[in-house]
């Protein structure tokens, strides 16, 4: 595939938004004031373009490769088309709850859409110890719109079909596949843990319990076309923005570039899996009390999913097979692979290619003891769930686990 677009500059961006009028009436670029690249994402340019009466508007590129390792890593941009249409299904069946789009080029792979400069990437937000009420709450509900909105119990049979053959994603998925799923169990070259943590790493691939929980995740994941999931729905997917006098707590879901007709627990076990991370560092912090509220956010986010989800269910299609409760069997499908697909993220995040700051930026022995914890709550979380489902069981154990390997 010859992917020869031109790529956005700083000294380009303002041109393009002159040249698409949907975009140019969005603010005065006779008086812009700031052009910034953002992106701190591994894959992706982000530009956010502000004029002086502080209207802006966000350009996100996908680029053939993987831009942190360069044209050494390709990598469809049709991932760019995969966000957008993300982003209108998810900003129609959940209002408010990702960023308006404004615009897509399908020739350059170019996403426009809302600023949200005044809302804080989540996880940085955690990891300055900022504690936001409402937000869990509003991202399982999030979840819980998209998971009946997109699946056969919302959307004609049909149209679901049609749904799926258009959201096929293979070249992302099989990124997830062999980053999360099998990579931390079968290193390739690629898995990089601190030497102090070896030990950990060997003992996860070498839990034969573990690895064959993982083995049903990734099964599910490849298989299970049940609704148009997120695909990578960490904490640094989810941005957000305090209340105040005048407004709500804001909550939009970014970044969906991974979505998929897959299974609708992978999206909430990647939370629940952030909110384990999050509290490792705090407990490595000295901060045992917010160590428990980030896992105190994990039953909030299963409630709000569970009571969106059956909010919809009376107006499901086929209610005359679709009982109440072959509807109750899901949800509780779902929340046992809510703890699965929990602790194949956490798993991943220490030992596989992709980490988190929240544990990376650690000071070192406090490093090793919260990267131990969260890969014991993953083995944890794997085999656990057979034993009881409860959202609140899952964070009481997560956290006893982190407190039990904890470097003081
Ligand atoms: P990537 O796919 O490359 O990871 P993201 O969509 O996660 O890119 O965006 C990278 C960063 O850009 C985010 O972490 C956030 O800081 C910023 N960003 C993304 N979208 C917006 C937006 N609509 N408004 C403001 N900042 C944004
Ligand atoms: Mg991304």
């Amino acid at each position: 595939m010859a992917h020869d677009y031109e790529h956005l500059r700083t000294d380009t961006v303002v041109g393009y938004l002159a040249s698409v009028p949907a975009l140019a009436e969005r603010l005065d670029l006779t008086d812009v004031a700031t052009i910034e690249e953002v992106g701190d994402g591994n894959l992706n340019l982000v530009f956010i373009i502000e004029d002086r009466a502080g209207r802006g508007v966000v350009l996100k590129q996908a680029l053939p490769y993987v831009r942190l390792v360069g044209p050494d890593w390709p990598m469809t941009p049709e991932r760019a088309r995969h966000e957008h249409e993300a982003l209108r299904t998810y900003g129609a069946l959940a209002p408010g709850l990702v960023p308006d789009v404004f615009a897509y080029d399908a020739d350059r792979y170019i996403v426009a859409m809302e600023d949200l400069s005044d809302h804080r990437v989540w996880r940085a937000a955690l990891n300055d110890g900022e504690r936001h009420d409402g937000v869990a709450e509003a991202i399982g509900g999030f979840v819980a719109a998209v998971a009946f909105g997109t699946s056969v119990f919302g959307i004609d049979a049909e149209d679901h079909k049609a749904a799926v053959g258009r959201a096929l994603n293979p070249q992302l998925c099989r990124i997830t596949e062999d980053l999360v799923f099998t990579e931390p169990y079968a290193d390739i070259g690629r898995n990089s843990v601190d030497p102090d943590n070896e030990e950990d790493a060997v003992a996860l691939a070498g839990d034969s319990a573990m690895v064959a929980e993982i083995g049903l995740a990734k099964w599910k994941f490849m298989t299970a076309a049940e609704a148009l999931i997120h695909g990578d729905l960490h904490t640094g997917s989810v941005m957000v923005r305090d209340s105040d006098a005048t407004r709500p707590v804001s909550v939009k879901a970014i970044d969906p570039e991974f979505s998929f007709y897959g299974p609708v627990a992978f999206d909430l076990g990647a939370l629940w899996a952030n909110y384990v991370i999050a509290a490792a560092r705090a407990l490595a912090l000295g901060e045992p009390d917010r160590a428990q509220w980030c896992l105190e956010q994990a039953p909030p986010t299963w409630s709000a999913f569970e009571k969106g989800f059956l909010e919809r269910w009376p107006g499901r299609r086929s209610p005359e097979v679709f009982s109440d409760d072959m509807g109750a069997a899901v949800v509780n499908g779902w929340l046992g692979d809510t703890w699965l697909f929990a602790a194949a993220k956490m798993a991943r995040r220490i030992v596989g290619l992709a980490k988190t700051t929240d544990i990376e930026t650690l000071p070192g022995p406090q490093k090793i003891g919260a990267a131990r914890g969260v890969l014991h709550a993953a083995r944890m979380a794997a085999t656990e769930r057979h034993a009881g489902r409860s959202p609140s069981r899952f964070g009481e154990l997560a956290l006893e686990t982190l407190r039990g390997v904890a470097t003081p």
